[in-house]
């Protein structure tokens, strides 16, 4: 089991975690970590990512994250996240045995409901629900929402968006937006986004970005990609690097790709005034300060990127792909609303003031579990 990292595994805190599953199974080559971290407000939802480097130490921190998360989206779900140590791109029958083994594995958690993460999607969710019969991120005709293809994420994105904007510290409408990342989160977003009146000025996918100041076409780049084919690759575009983008004078800025995007080290060359995150831990946490004291909002990615999750909750109550909509537009301006009102009111961080917020529903929760 040393693939994982387990000596890095955080000491439990008052939060949790409150169970710790490793998986080493020999004879199905499986390697891996499930961390329920916190199931005060019920079952924990939380993805699985299957991935060659995943470490115990981030499915802990994203284990975290989802407590924050589910908490803070007022859903009636504990946080937890799982690991599987292999290739994404195993042939389709390894995976599918990796997988199915996995589900066997967790079966003994009742407590922990997986869904899909990076390296897993609704097709390995299929066959954890045929195992186990509990899981979210169901292929349609199984009761699932498909909330890549409806822009469950990018949808709440543009919420959050429009609450800062009701609250007074953004105009949305002109509103120059940056978006790196252009998949099921960062292209949902920017087409959100544009429908309220923004203005996309910048987009970058792994083959480079595309900065226009007057404005970029998203239906245009959305199709584009479509075809399978990179950003950069856009004929007539000039690409230019992460660094451009990283750089670009706009009002928002989207991390919609990977984690840790803004360290130390390049952060001092942010120019936007609201970061808005698609991705978990978008900047490190010094990084994140430096942000702030500058003045910039950075709204803490468990508020904005909840989009995902609140989908997943109405799937798993039974409820319809309009039903997630309307929560995820309820739930998120709410959220967004009183994160700022505590902010401000209590004199702290947007990060503090929200993780505050969900530690109270959490708390509140504490109250009704046995304690004898
Ligand atoms: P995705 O795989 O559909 O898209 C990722 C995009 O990021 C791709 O366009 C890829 O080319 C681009 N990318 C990767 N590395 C890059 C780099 N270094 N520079 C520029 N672009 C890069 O993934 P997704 O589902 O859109 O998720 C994006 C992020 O948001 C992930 O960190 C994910 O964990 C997080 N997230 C996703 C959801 C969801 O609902 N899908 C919910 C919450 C958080």
């Amino acid at each position: 089991m040393t693939g994982l990292g387990l000596t890095q595994l955080p000491p439990p805190d008052d939060l949790g975690p409150e169970q710790v599953l490793l998986v080493h199974d020999r004879s199905a080559g499986l390697e891996a970590i499930v961390v329920v971290d916190n199931l005060a407000l019920g079952p924990a939802i939380g993805g699985v990512r299957l991935a060659r480097d995943v470490t115990a130490l981030e499915v802990a921190r994203l284990a975290r994250a989802m407590t924050f998360k589910n908490a803070a989206a007022g859903l009636p779900h504990g946080g937890g996240k799982a690991g599987i140590l292999a290739d994404p791109a195993l042939p389709g029958p390894d995976k599918e045995r990796l997988v199915r083994a996995f589900a066997v594995a967790v079966r003994s958690l009742p407590g922990y409901v997986p869904g899909p993460d990076m390296g897993t999607d609704e097709t390995c969710m299929a066959w954890i629900h045929d195992e186990i019969g509990r899981c979210v991120g169901l292929p349609r005709v199984l009761g699932g929402i498909p909330l890549d293809t409806i822009g469950a994420t990018g949808f709440g994105l543009a919420v959050c968006a429009e609450a800062l904007d009701d609250a007074g510290r953004l105009a949305l409408r002109g509103a120059t937006v940056a978006v790196q990342g252009f998949g099921a989160v960062g292209r949902h977003a920017a087409r959100f986004l544009v429908e309220r009146g923004a203005v996309i000025v910048g987009v970058a996918d792994t083959s480079g970005a595309l900065i226009d100041p007057d404005g970029l076409d998203v239906d245009r780049l959305i199709g584009w990609k479509a075809t399978g084919k990179g950003l950069a690759d856009l004929p007539g575009a000039l690409p230019q690097t992460l660094d451009d983008l990283l750089r670009l004078p706009c009002d928002v800025w989207i991390p919609a790709a990977r984690p840790d995007v803004f360290t130390v080290e390049n952060v001092d060359a942010v120019r936007a005034r609201v970061i808005l995150p698609g991705a978990n831990l978008p900047a490190t946490a010094q990084a994140e300060q430096r942000l702030t004291a500058r003045g910039a909002l950075v709204v803490p990615d468990f508020v904005a990127n909840a989009g995902g999750v609140i989908c997943g909750a109405v799937e798993y109550h039974g409820g319809t792909e309009s039903d997630a909509f309307d929560r995820i537009r309820d739930r998120i301006r709410a959220n967004t609303l009183e994160m700022l009102a505590r902010s401000e009111a209590d004199d702290l961080t947007p990060r503090a003031a929200a993780e505050r917020m969900a530690r109270d529903r959490i708390k509140e929760a504490r109250g009704y579990r046995r304690r004898f």
